[in-house]
């Protein structure tokens, strides 16, 4: 193997890598409870919603679905 082979390898390896962290990170999410802080009502997202999501604590930057805003909403199970 070669150093481009042996790059692209590393490369590939980071990505698949990444993709399964936020897979995992997206289904345990999607089993949790969320409010709405626009409306106050709870949720839970999809696990897709929530895979690359920005989040700050237990704030997550997802849509809720009783009024489609996509905001700070606060996770409520712990
Ligand atoms: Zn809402």
């Amino acid at each position: 193997m070669d150093w481009v082979q042996i790059t692209i390898l590393i490369i590939s390896g980071a990505i698949l890598l990444s993709l399964l962290i936020a897979l995992i990170k997206g289904i345990y999410l999607s089993k949790r409870r969320f409010i709405c802080s626009e409306c106050n009502q709870e949720f839970y997202p999809k696990w897709y919603q929530v895979m690359f999501e920005l989040h700050h604590f237990e704030y997550f930057r997802i849509r809720c679905p009783h009024c489609g805003k996509k905001k700070f909403h606060r996770c409520i199970d712990e």
